[in-house]
């Protein structure tokens, strides 16, 4: 038996045998062949395999999309089988010798340049896609699986770390649980993880072998303990756990239908964060009471280029109509820091969390911003959708954000496509700057909701990345329980109501504080839902309020 320790970011005893994540391989081999004709049918396989892969995503994203997500893949499926590409690469692998590896990884730079100077941008944008074809077709010529699962059985998936574009592209009906050696308790792994109710310990440096692939490992999200190959008792105690934990929740499956109500009367609503439509079913599955934040950037990341109005139109519409009318908030895209997308080509910078993110990224690229926003008010045809701006620091921002908005609204209203009056309109507050602007800015904006993840990062000047600053990233610090409370009051003032869509939101030693501070909405993980719920209905305000209002802002509160 081999133990262990790491941290628990996401709760829950999983079992299976231990798979090593592989990620595609950056250097490609390059050799001289003699038998040219072998080389050429090599090739032509590994075409075809990717063609028949394309085919089988584009129908997946047909049933999930519809049509126009489904194109992407077609296109690319075209590509792959177009002409002067097929003989670019039979030119490289009969006259010049070379092997298919790096025929293909030629043929693929010569195009990609070639569309990249084109004038037109819809041409200009296929180089990210040729590039994308050729990575496929070398994928099957090596063997080397990109970022995939390649086995029979669900897994517990180990890794050096998950970038968020990984964590949202892999199937997750084979993942038990989650394992990784470097990573933080904040990163948006550990959130994709909590999302989808996966156990998942981080921070386990090099103690995992390669020689453990394939063996039985139990882990432990709460405690951050891995074991492999348990022994008879540890085995037995930890199933013994999972078993405790499903009763758990079997009770707390009594909650569904009940008020998230204080045992003095006070109401708060009980949201859910997802990062896609699918998570839908998780949401309405744990009685949540709507959507409280939904990343859409998940959504971009999920895609090779940008995703089309189409697209999205689709993916937006699927949320809020399976909602059947309960409230969802979209964030507009939240890209930058650690979510960075390829396509997006955007230049390295030295410090990404202070850099080009976010609202900021959408104001200095108004097409991309546009697109959203005309598939987003298309979609509010379809149920009670509420828009959200990431990472605000100015009213200015937020007034060119809602001008936006009227622009697309009167566009639509000219083109006759329909779409609700009924809107709401919010901000992130996750910077300092918004929480002291917080009077300003609520005269702007129908909502606001905390992303606490962030407003600690910023507040304490802490990267939220970086799994080595342990107690220093501290979201009780009483900067950030103060923050809250001035933002929630300056809401009040306003007539504007206030979430929490951060992970402190699902954070039970603080749910009496936020209700005393008079938080009016939390927005958690599906899994996180009746939890809450349970504490809430446990919690009576007015015995605790006073005391606790009056240590936040005593000047012994000084940690
Ligand atoms: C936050 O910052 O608290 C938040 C909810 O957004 P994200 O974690 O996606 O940055
Ligand atoms: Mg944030």
């Amino acid at each position: 038996m081999i133990s262990i320790q790491g941290k628990g970011v996401s709760t829950g005893v999983a079992l299976g045998p231990l798979y090593f994540y592989q990620r595609a391989k950056s250097t490609i081999r390059r050799y001289e062949v003699e038998d040219t004709d072998a080389e050429w049918t090599r090739f032509k396989a590994a075409q075809e395999k990717a063609i028949e892969q394309l085919g089988e995503l584009a129908e997946k994203a047909r049933a999930e999309a519809g049509d126009e997500a489904a194109l992407l893949f077609e296109t690319h499926q075209m590509m792959a089988e177009d002409m002067e590409y097929e003989e670019a690469i039979q030119t490289a692998i009969q006259e010049t010798k070379l092997n298919a590896e790096a025929a293909v990884t030629d043929t693929a730079a010569q195009f990609a340049e070639m569309f990249a100077a084109m004038e037109d941008a819809y041409f200009q944008a296929r180089a990210a896609d040729v590039k994308d074809v050729s990575g496929r077709i070398i994928s099957a010529l090596t063997g080397v699986v990109q970022g995939g699962i390649d086995s029979p059985v669900p897994v517990i998936l180990a890794a050096d770390d998950l970038a968020p574009s990984e964590t949202v592209q892999l199937d997750k009906s084979k993942i038990l649980g989650f394992i990784t050696e470097g990573g933080s308790g904040s990163s948006h792994t550990a959130i994709l993880a909590r999302t989808m109710g996966i156990p998942a310990i981080i921070g386990v440096g090099n103690q995992l072998k390669p020689e453990y692939e394939g063996r039985e490992v139990i882990i432990d999200g709460s405690t951050g303990s891995v074991v492999i190959e348990a022994d008879a008792d540890t085995k037995a105690h930890l199933l013994k756990k999972m078993e405790e934990q499903k009763k758990t929740r079997e009770m707390l499956e009594k909650l569904k239908g009940q008020p998230n109500e204080t045992l003095d009367g006070q109401s708060i609503r009980v949201y859910c964060n997802i990062g896609s439509p699918d998570d839908v079913a998780a949401v309405l599955g744990n009685d949540a009471g709507g959507v409280g934040l939904f990343r859409s950037e998940f959504l971009y990341l999920n895609c090779d280029d940008y995703p089309t109005e189409d697209y999205q139109f689709e993916a937006y519409k699927k949320a809020l109509s399976d909602m059947g009318g309960k409230e969802v908030v979209i964030r507009t895209l939240d890209i930058g820091a650690d979510k960075q997308i390829g396509y997006f080509n955007m230049p390295k910078e030295e410090n990404p969390a202070l850099g080009n993110r976010a609202l900021r990224i959408c104001l200095n690229r108004p097409e991309i911003f546009h697109t959203q926003l005309r598939a987003l008010y298309r979609a509010s045809a379809f149920g009670k959708l509420g828009i959200m701006f990431p990472m605000v620091t100015s009213v200015w921002e937020v007034k060119e954000a809602k001008k936006m908005c009227e622009r697309v609204r009167e566009e639509l209203t000219r083109e006759g496509i329909p779409f609700s009056d009924d809107v709401e309109i919010g901000i992130m507050i996750e910077t300092p700057a918004a929480v002291l602007m917080s009077d300003r800015l609520a005269k702007e904006v129908d909502f606001f909701s905390c992303g606490t993840n962030d407003l600690t990062q910023y507040t304490l000047a802490c990267d939220r990345q970086n799994a080595d600053l342990g107690r220093f990233y501290n979201p009780h610090h009483p900067a950030v329980l103060r923050a809250l409370k001035m933002v929630c009051d300056n809401a009040h003032k306003n007539g504007v109501w206030v979430g929490i869509c951060g992970e402190l939101g699902a954070d039970l030693s603080l749910t009496e504080t936020f209700l005393s501070i008079g938080i009016d909405e939390l927005s958690v993980s599906p899994r996180s839902v009746l939890p809450l719920r349970q504490k809430i209905r446990e919690t009576n305000v007015s015995l605790v309020k006073e005391k606790l209002l009056s240590d936040l802002l005593s000047d012994e509160n000084t940690i």
